[in-house]
Order: C-alpha cells, then structure tokens, then sequence
C-alpha cells in the first residue's frame, strides 16, 4: 500500500489543502494540480505530527513544498539550532542533512531526534575527521581552532569552539590570539582571511555547491541587467565569484538583505538554487536568479521519507550518539551561542 492511501481523506479535505498549498507554492511555479497531488502526503504528515507532537525543522535548502506544506520552523543552521534548543515537541524530523539532524541532538538528548534519509550527507562534514582535528591541535598548540557547524558530532567534539556563516566573523573576532584555525570550508576560511583581523589557518574542504557556481554564470546576468541587479553570494563561495558580487552574506543575512532593500527587483542568489525558490515564494514582488547548482545530499528529503519516518522510523533514521562526544561537542555549541549573541 502506498503511504499516501494509509489514510483516508475526502475529496473536500484535499481540494482545501490544495487551495492552502497552492496560496504558496504558486509563488515557485507550483500548478494547482501539483498541489492537488501533494495534498493527501501533506495533510497526513500534519496529522501524524500533531499526533506525535512533533515538529519539522526543515533547512532552506530543501524544496518548497516541505518548506510551506508541512515545516514548523525554516531557516539556516543557526536558526535550526535555535529551535532544536528550545522545542518542546517530543520528536524533532530534521529536514535537512545528518550533521544538522546530530546538532538537534546534541542539543535536546531527550528528544527524539529522525532524519528522513541517512544519505543526506555534506562534502563539508566528510571533510574532516576527530583524528584529523587532534593533529591540527598537535600542529597548532595554543591556536584556537574553530569548526564550521556543518561538521561531524566527533569533529564538533574537538573544536574550541562552532561558527555558523551568520556569526562566524563576530565569533573569531571575540576570541584571544591574532591567529586562528578553520575547519573545514576554505572558501569560508580565505573569506575570514580578508574580513578579519585575525591571521586564519584554513583547512581543505568545500561545499560542492558553492565551490561549483561558474563565475561566468553571474557575469552573463550582470551584463544582461546591468544596475538593476544585484547579486549576493554565500560566504561558502571561492574568492573569484565573491569578487564578483555585492553582498556577502549567509542565508539569513540574504534573507535581512532582501527585507531592507525593498527598492531592489533584481537578485541573483549566488548559493544553493532551492533558495530562489522559498525567497520567490516569500518576497513576490521581486525576481530571483537563482545559481541553478543543487545540494544532492538537500534533495535527499522528499514528503514522501518525511511520512515514512514520522509513521515508523527505522533505526538507521533514529540519531543516537556517544554521550561522551555529546557533551563534549555541546561544550563548543554553547560557546558559539555565548560568543555570537
Ligand atoms: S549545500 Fe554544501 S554545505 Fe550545505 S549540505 Fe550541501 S554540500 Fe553541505
């Protein structure tokens, strides 16, 4: 039997769903019979939530009809981690990738914590291991190293101390020395080098969606607009395409940009494509460019595995994690939240 026929809804109830889905989605080019289809998946979801008092913590990158048909919260890493923080739900489904699913977790050990598939990865996470931290340490005695959140448990275990891309420039520049080490981004690493006044060891690792936006896609856009655009770029992005832009930000900051720059139409989004999409459906009366790069580990999360793991997850869906690790990484999540507010 298919997920979708588990329960039964009327032909009423799906034709409302569909009128409520469609009132967003069409802002990202949804149809109304999309919505129709999707409807019978999103209305038992948000059933079986309630029933469970569970929540969805649902991560920008993924597609817009978890983001506006069944998430209770969507945002960036810090956002997430704010709310898996402060959640009173008994289950947290993180729909997003594993190293975000273990940060909820890190950070509500009494919740239950469910990732809709385990194949959602991060090349950033894979980057870098718990052994590999303990030798930059060896190499580096005395030299705070700080980890992008988008690590492993184990390695989050090692760091000094965690930084999103929304605070990670006020959190290196509140910490004691002139040198720093970086892991694992570093395209983020060599951007902190020009921002700060820190000297920024860097590590080798990459986002591979940021790290393959073309620089001649944003100069097609920019030569066919010219002034009216204006183009903001992830700080996860090589040195040749932020030289390119106007704005550095990370999503939220993208996110505060748009809202108090009501007088600019034209933006080109230098990130994750799935962003042109929730921003589309958010602010309509601009026009978003998305980079047209996608997260292949992002669109793991489908409603489908969404449903499946809220009704009966398996235990490779369930986060679990060494208490030891958990109370050492969440030493360095809580230094994050100390230093970055
Ligand atoms: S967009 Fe990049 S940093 Fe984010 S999950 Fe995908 S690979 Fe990792």
């Amino acid at each position: 039997m298919a997920l979708s026929e588990q329960m039964n809804f009327t032909e009423e109830e799906i034709q409302t769903e569909a009128d409520r889905l469609f009132t967003k989605l069409k802002g990202a080019g949804w149809d109304h019979s999309d919505c129709e289809i999707i409807a019978p998946l999103t209305l038992e979801i948000n059933q079986i939530k309630k029933k469970k008092n569970a929540v969805i913590l649902a991560h920008s990158y993924v597609t817009p009809d978890i983001i506006f048909g069944v998430s209770d919260y969507s945002g960036d890493s810090l956002g997430l981690s704010n709310e898996a923080a402060k959640t009173s739900a008994d289950i947290i489904v993180f729909s997003g990738v594993v190293f975000m699913a273990e940060t909820a977790k890190i950070l509500s050990p009494d919740k239950t914590v469910l990732i809709p598939s385990k194949e959602a990865g991060c090349s950033l996470a894979d980057a870098i291991t718990a052994e590999d931290m303990r030798q930059l340490r060896d190499q580096y005695p005395g030299i705070p190293i700080v980890a992008y959140v988008n690590t492993t448990a184990e390695v989050k275990a090692e760091a000094d101390v965690c930084v999103t891309s929304a605070n990670v420039e006020r959190i290196v520049e509140k910490l004691e020395g002139d040198t720093i080490v970086f892991v694992p981004d570093k395209n983020m690493g060599k951007y902190l080098s020009r921002t700060s006044s820190k000297k920024v060891i860097t590590y080798d690792g990459t986002c591979i969606v940021h790290d393959n936006i073309q620089p001649d896609s944003l100069d097609i856009q920019r030569n066919r607009f010219g002034e009216d655009l204006v183009i903001l770029a992830h700080s996860e992005c090589p040195p040749d395409i932020l030289d390119r832009v106007d704005v550095v930000e990370g999503t939220t900051g993208m996110q505060r940009y748009i809202i108090e720059h009501p007088e600019k139409k034209k933006i080109m989004l230098a990130t994750e494509c799935g962003l042109a999409d929730r921003f589309s459906v958010e602010f309509p009366d601009r026009e978003f460019i998305g980079s047209c790069v996608m997260c292949p580990y992002m669109k793991k999360n489908e409603l489908r595995n969404i449903l499946q793991v809220l009704r009966d997850p398996r235990p490779d869906q369930i986060i679990n994690l060494d208490e030891e690790i958990r109370v050492k990484a969440k030493r360095s999540l809580d230094k994050m939240f100390e230093l970055g507010s």
